[in-house]
């Protein structure tokens, strides 16, 4: 998911439109803005594309100089309109909105709890699960019940909540996903990822630090602690393979991390090939660096079609087989008679690599060299990105050979832990530092046994 919010501009909702919209590529299924006038919340939100939601909004009717927004993509929860955030929430004390990136390793247990205690929620979503616990006792939303309720919580998230006249701003203390705090003249800004400061022209300032809490309102901005800082454990996919290139992510800009990532492949895996062929978009950068390190020539043999959604935000095996044929095309002229190293971000189920082997071979490719630039996806991962099943994860069920046979190839490689953490980390001190846990299984949280739904979805 990616959230947005902006504070003190009168174009509130329409920038966290654009601020949104740069982010599309992490959520697609739905999206939403809340905007506050200083005296009350009002919401828009649907399921679909940013564009799609918003085509018939009013902004004329979303006026406020403060907002905040979501992209969703699940990993948590059904995928209908009441998942949809922000979330809003009204009572006699007034109201609040959240908007979540991340995931609770321990959401089912606290639900549990208010369930006991008397709340109904109305969504599967475990966002609502932190509302809950801070209006527990009925409670009025402030810098310390927002407090007592982050330190209930364990997980990965980055939490943007909206009163009429505050704004707040969390990171977990392992700082599993990205956070960023940007200027827009006097306004703040606040994104997941970089790409949308320079969507609306703010500028980068810093990022939210593990444990923090932001509290943003007419006085300005003041920053507290809900939690000690541990060492930085940002999600290492999100370089791979989910953040668009022109972000930095914890100051580390995603394209040349991934070029890296190809060059440090190179060295580790080189082949014997007559040219170096991306998939793209995600994999572009690394096959970029695979050819600069290797020397061979890097070449367009596949073309996307560009108005064809990620494949992986299908809901079903069989449509995300679909998805992958409608999605990319070899240019024959390029491929044909050739050997061919053909680099991709990652292996998650597998159907991607099987289908463009597939592809390339059935367009006259003599042979193709699997290259991924990051290690084998082994294990489930509980805080935020979707491959939470071993099942699903063709690595965590066949040796490299298999591998290499079941997609067809003609050798397969994938970068190592080392060669990956080389290509993203500047320095290894508490700043920085990658959550790693889907390849090596070394969690930093402690995720207690298999993810149970709250219901069926
Ligand atoms: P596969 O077909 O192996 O499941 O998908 C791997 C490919 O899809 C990679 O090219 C990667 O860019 C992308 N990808 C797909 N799904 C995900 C996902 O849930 N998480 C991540 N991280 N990457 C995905
Ligand atoms: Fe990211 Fe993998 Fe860690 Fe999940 S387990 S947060 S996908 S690095
Ligand atoms: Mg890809």
């Amino acid at each position: 998911c990616g959230v947005f919010g902006i504070w003190g501009h009168e174009k509130a909702a329409e920038l966290t439109y654009y601020g949104l919209h740069s982010m599309q590529h992490r959520g697609q299924e739905g999206a939403g803005i809340v905007v506050s006038d200083g005296s009350q919340l009002k919401a828009h939100k649907g399921l679909g594309l940013v564009n799609d939601v918003f085509k018939h909004a009013n902004f004329s009717t979303l006026q406020g100089d403060v907002a905040i927004g979501h992209v969703r993509y699940s990993t948590q929860g059904a995928k209908t309109l009441e998942n949809v955030q922000p979330l809003l929430f009204h009572s006699q004390k007034g109201s609040m909105a959240l908007a979540h990136n991340g995931n609770l390793v321990n959401a089912y247990a606290l639900r549990s709890d208010l369930e006991e205690e008397g709340s109904i929620l109305q969504t599967s979503s475990d966002t609502e699960v932190l509302a809950h616990l801070i209006k527990r006792n009925g409670n009025e939303v402030s810098e310390e019940t927002i407090t007592e309720a982050l330190n209930q919580v364990t997980g990965a998230y980055a939490y943007l909540i909206l009163t009429e006249n505050q704004m707040f701003v969390a990171l977990d203390p392992h700082g599993i996903r990205p956070l960023s705090i940007g200027r827009l003249g006097d306004a703040y800004v606040v994104a997941s990822e970089t790409c949308a400061f320079g969507q609306i022209g703010a500028v980068f300032e810093r990022e939210v630090l593990p444990g923090e809490l932001i509290m943003i309102d007419h006085g300005g901005l003041i920053s507290t602690r809900f939690a000690m800082r541990e060492q930085r454990k940002m999600c290492a996919m999100e370089y791979v393979y989910l953040s668009r290139p022109d972000s930095d992510v914890n100051h580390v800009n995603v394209h040349a991390s991934r070029k890296n990532m190809g060059k440090e492949l190179a060295k580790e895996a080189p082949s014997n090939a007559d040219i170096v062929v991306g998939v793209p978009d995600s994999s572009t950068s690394a096959a970029i660096g695979y050819a600069e390190e290797s020397g061979l020539p890097y070449e367009m043999g596949i073309i996307k079609n560009r108005y064809v959604g990620r494949t992986f935000i299908q809901p079903s095996q069989e449509l995300r087989e679909q998805g992958v044929k409608m999605k990319l095309s070899p240019v024959r002229s390029i491929i044909e008679g050739k050997r061919i190293v053909m680099i991709d971000d990652s292996i998650v189920r597998g159907t991607t690599s099987k289908r463009i082997v597939q592809m390339l071979k059935k367009a006259g490719a003599k042979e193709v060299h699997v290259r991924i630039a990051s290690p084998a996806i082994q294990h489930p991962c509980y805080y935020g990105i979707d491959m939470s099943t071993r099942e699903e994860l063709i690595a965590a069920n066949y040796e490299l050979e298999e591998i290499s046979n079941l997609i067809g190839a003609d050798s397969l490689a994938y970068l190592s832990e080392a060669g990956m953490e080389k290509a993203i980390l500047i320095d290894k001190t508490i700043h920085q530092g990658i959550c790693t846990a889907c390849m090596t299984g070394k969690y930093p949280l402690p995720v207690d046994g298999p993810k149970k739904p709250f219901y069926p979805a």
